[in-house]
C-alpha cells in the first residue's frame, strides 16, 4: 500500500510527487485519467517536427525566482518574450494596448496629441486600467478609453465566456489596463522563458524515481471513494489511512451533491500548413471578427526549421462534464458559494488535501500553481 495517493499528473500533482519521493523518499502512487502525464501543460512534437501545446498555448513568466529555480532542476530555457497582436479594424496591432498602439489605430496627429494627454497625466511605465480613463473629464482620454473598450475588450470577453456584448458588466471587463509605455510585450514580468525541450520533459524528469508509480488512463472513481457520513476514504475496497492528494475536480470527488461548478471549455482546432509561417507572431487575437478567439503559431514559441507551419483556432463553448475539458472557472458570486461548500465538506475530511485549479477552483498560471504546490507539500503534506 502507499501512504501517499495523488488524483491527477499535472502540474500540482507532479510537483508535489517529486518532493514526496526526493524530500521524504516515500512511496506515492498517482492516478491519471488521461493517455499521458502533464495535465494542461502537455505538448508534443507534431509531425511537422514543432512542439504542439495540445491545451492551448502555455507561456511561463514569472517574477517568483523560488519558481524558476526549482523548475530549472529540470529544465534548460529558452529566452522568450511572447507578442501578441489583435485585429482591428483590419489592421493587426499590439496589445496590450500601450503608446505604439495609439500610431497604429489612429491618424498621427490624433495618436500624437493622445499621447500627449496621457503622458501629461500618468507615469511612463505605468498600468491605467481603463475604467479610469473612462472616469476621465477630458474627451480626448475618454474617447480613447471607449474605443479600447468597444473594439479590444467587450467582443472578446463576449465570445471568451458565451455573453452579449450588452451583457458584458464594463466594471469587470474594463479593470484591464491601457499601457503606458512603448514596450510591446504581452508579458512584463522578470523571467520569461519556455523550457528548452518543452514542457512534458519537465513532467518525465520529475516523476522518472523509483518512488513513483503512475496509472494512466484511470478514472480516480475505478479505485477510490470516499463516504460522506463517516469522512473516510476508501482505494481498492480497503480504508484508505495515507494522505490523499486530490487535484481533480472537487464537485466530481463530492459526485456533485452541492450541483455542478460551472466551467468555460473550448474546441481547439489544430492546422497544419504548407507555408514557412503564417502570422508575424506566436498569438494574434480576433475580438470582433470570427467565432474564435485567437490564433497561435506554435513556431514563433518554440524556433523550428521546417517548410510548413502549424496553428491553433480556439472556439470557446459551454461546458458540458462528462463531453469537454473543464478550462476556465465560471466566477460568479453563486459558484463561489458552491465552491465554499464542497471545501467546507472537504475540510471534514483529515486525510485530504485539495490542491490545483480543479480541486481549488481559481485560475491559477503556472508558476503560481508551482508555488502553491511547492507550500501544500511544506505545510499540508509533509
Ligand atoms: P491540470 O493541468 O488540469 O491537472 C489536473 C489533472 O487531473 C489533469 O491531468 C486531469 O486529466 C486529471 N484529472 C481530472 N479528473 C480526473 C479524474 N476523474 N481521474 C483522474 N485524473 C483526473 N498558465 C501560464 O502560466 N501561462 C499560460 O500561458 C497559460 N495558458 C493557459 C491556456 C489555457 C487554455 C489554459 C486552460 C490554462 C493555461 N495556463 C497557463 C494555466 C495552466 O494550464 C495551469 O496553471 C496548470 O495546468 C494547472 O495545473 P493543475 O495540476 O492544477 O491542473
Amino acid at each position: 500500500m502507499f501512504d501517499y495517493v495523488i488524483i491527477g499528473a499535472g502540474l500540482s500533482g507532479s510537483v508535489i510527487a517529486e518532493r514526496i519521493a526526493n524530500v521524504l523518499n516515500q512511496k506515492v502512487l498517482i492516478i491519471e485519467k488521461r493517455n499521458h502525464i502533464g495535465g494542461n501543460c502537455y505538448d508534443y512534437k507534431d509531425e511537422n517536427n514543432i512542439i504542439i501545446h495540445k491545451y492551448g498555448p502555455h507561456l511561463f513568466h514569472t517574477d517568483y525566482k523560488e519558481v524558476v529555480d526549482y523548475l530549472s532542476n529540470f529544465t534548460d530555457w529558452e529566452i522568450y518574450h511572447h507578442r501578441v497582436l489583435a485585429f482591428i479594424d483590419g489592421k493587426k496591432v499590439p496589445i496590450p494596448f500601450n503608446l505604439n498602439t495609439l500610431y497604429e489605430v489612429f491618424p498621427k496627429t490624433l495618436a500624437e496629441k493622445l499621447e500627449r494627454k496621457l503622458l501629461g497625466k500618468y507615469q511612463y511605465n505605468s498600468k491605467v486600467p481603463i475604467l479610469d480613463l473612462l472616469k476621465e473629464e477630458d474627451q480626448d482620454l475618454k474617447f480613447l478609453a471607449n474605443y479600447i473598450y468597444e473594439k479590444v475588450f467587450k467582443n472578446y470577453t463576449a465570445k471568451q465566456w458565451g455573453l452579449k456584448p450588452e451583457e458584458i458588466d464594463p466594471q469587470v471587463t474594463a479593470r484591464v489596463p491601457i499601457y503606458i509605455s512603448r514596450d510591446n510585450r504581452y508579458f512584463t514580468d522578470k523571467y520569461q522563458a519556455v523550457p528548452k525541450e518543452g514542457y512534458t520533459k519537465i513532467f518525465e524528469r520529475m516523476l522518472n524515481h523509483p518512488n513513483i508509480k503512475i496509472m494512466l488512463n484511470m478514472d480516480f472513481k475505478e479505485v477510490l471513494s470516499i463516504d460522506l457520513e463517516s469522512k473516510k476514504i476508501y482505494f481498492m475496497g480497503q480504508e484508505f489511512k495515507g494522505k490523499l492528494i486530490f487535484t481533480g475536480p472537487i464537485d466530481e470527488l463530492f459526485e456533485y451533491k452541492f450541483g455542478d461548478l460551472p466551467y468555460r471549455s473550448l474546441d481547439l482546432k489544430f492546422e497544419r500548413l504548407n507555408m514557412e509561417y503564417f502570422q508575424e507572431v506566436a498569438t494574434v487575437n480576433y475580438p470582433n471578427d470570427y467565432d474564435f478567439t485567437r490564433i497561435t503559431e506554435f513556431k514563433h514559441i518554440h524556433p523550428t526549421k521546417s517548410e510548413k507551419t502549424t496553428i491553433l483556432k480556439e472556439y470557446p463553448k459551454a461546458y458540458q462534464p462528462d463531453r469537454d475539458i473543464p478550462y476556465y472557472p465560471v466566477f460568479t458570486r453563486e459558484s463561489q458559494e458552491l465552491y465554499n461548500r464542497y471545501k467546507e465538506d472537504a475540510e471534514k475530511f483529515e486525510n485530504l488535501i485539495l490542491v490545483g485549479r480543479l480541486a481549488e477552483y481559481k485560475y491559477y498560471d503556472m508558476d503560481d500553481i508551482v508555488e502553491r504546490a511547492l507550500e501544500a507539500f511544506e505545510k499540508e503534506v509533509k
